[in-house]
């Protein structure tokens, strides 16, 4: 059951498509949502009140929702159809209702130093399992599909290896196990290899990657650091795929990929492009459940 938020006010800051669904679906827990350069449609409109400025919004509300791509490193909110730029700025950040949570996707540096300096509570909702756990879907099918759309083969009977078994690779592993692709799981951690084993996949260390990578058709990488290599990449075969899920940079040698005329690509922000009504759901719930909690004094 969705927790009421009746009589709660809210502000949603830029974003898009995903937020657009998320305010929606706040407004649909009874908040009264005030929106500012969202893209129209995501229903409930009765409940969503749009402003003309940052200021407006923020005013008189118990929380403020930003978009889960945050602001970029100029403080520009993350709003492609606002027609606008729409920049936080510190004289912003405090005017915000003391004490109010703000919710995010994942911070980034400057805003994290900017809410640090207004006494702003920062609460980073793809950092928290529950939510990124449920993220981990729209991101592995997006994955999916995109591989789908740029291989020659089916992904069944195809070689795909998986770096990384933490939220989003467990869920892209399984997820290729059940299309019937040949899948080997690359970790470091023992007791994420007996669990991959334990899903009848095969698991790989990085030292065993580079005498097995021969046989990749698809490698997706999930791990936040440098673990394709341009050593590893020079066995890649170059009509193998790459997908790297990885937040930027990313964790493939894209200029060596390039030289060795593998097809690499970086695939950001996927739930809010190939699932944006799941991924504003998946947000919502989170953001209504911890309001409501605080409310209760829990
Ligand atoms: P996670 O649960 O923390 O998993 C990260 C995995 O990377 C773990 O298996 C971890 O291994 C491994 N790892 C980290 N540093 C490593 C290193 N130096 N060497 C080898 N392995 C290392 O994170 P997640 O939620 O799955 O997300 C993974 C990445 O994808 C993040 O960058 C996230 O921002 C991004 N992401 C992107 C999308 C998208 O749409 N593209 C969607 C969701 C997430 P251990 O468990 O052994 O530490």
């Amino acid at each position: 059951m969705q927790p009421s938020l009746e009589g709660v006010k809210i502000a949603v800051l830029g974003g898009d498509a995903r937020e657009r669904a998320l305010a929606g679906e706040l407004a649909l827990s009874g908040a009264a949502v005030k929106v500012v350069g969202l893209p129209a449609g995501g229903g409930h409109e009765e409940r969503i009140t749009a402003c003309k400025c940052l200021r407006e919004a923020v005013d008189n509300v118990q929380a403020v929702v930003l978009p889960a791509l945050g602001v970029d490193e100029k403080g520009h909110l993350h709003c492609p159809s606002a027609g606008r730029p729409l920049i936080l700025t510190e004289e912003l950040l405090l005017r915000f209702p003391a004490g109010i949570p703000v919710f995010v996707g994942i911070a980034g540096r400057l805003l994290t130093e900017m809410a640090g300096r207004c006494g702003i509570r920062l609460i980073e909702l793809l950092k928290m399992d529950e939510v990124a756990i449920l993220n981990s879907i729209p991101s592995a099918e997006g994955a999916i599909q995109m591989a789908m759309e740029r291989l020659p083969v089916t992904i069944h009977g195809c070689s795909a290896f998986v770096l990384g078994f933490g939220r989003t690779g467990c869920t892209l592993a399984r997820m290729l196990r059940a299309i019937g692709a040949k899948t080997r799981v690359v970790a470091r951690n023992p007791a994420h290899h007996a669990r991959i084993r334990e899903m009848g996949l095969e698991p790989l260390s990085y030292r065993e990657l580079p005498g097995l990578v021969k046989e990749a058709e698809v490698i997706f990488n999930t791990v936040p650091a440098l673990v394709l290599t341009e050593d590893v990449l020079s066995r890649v075969p170059p009509s193998a795929l790459i997908i790297d899920l990885a937040s930027a940079p990313g964790g493939t040698d894209f200029k060596a990929a390039e030289r060795l005329g593998i097809t690499a690509v970086l695939a950001p922000g996927l739930p809010a492009r190939v699932a944006p009504k799941t991924a504003g759901q998946i947000l919502a719930r989170t953001i209504a459940g911890l309001i409501v909690q605080e409310r209760c004094g829990g």
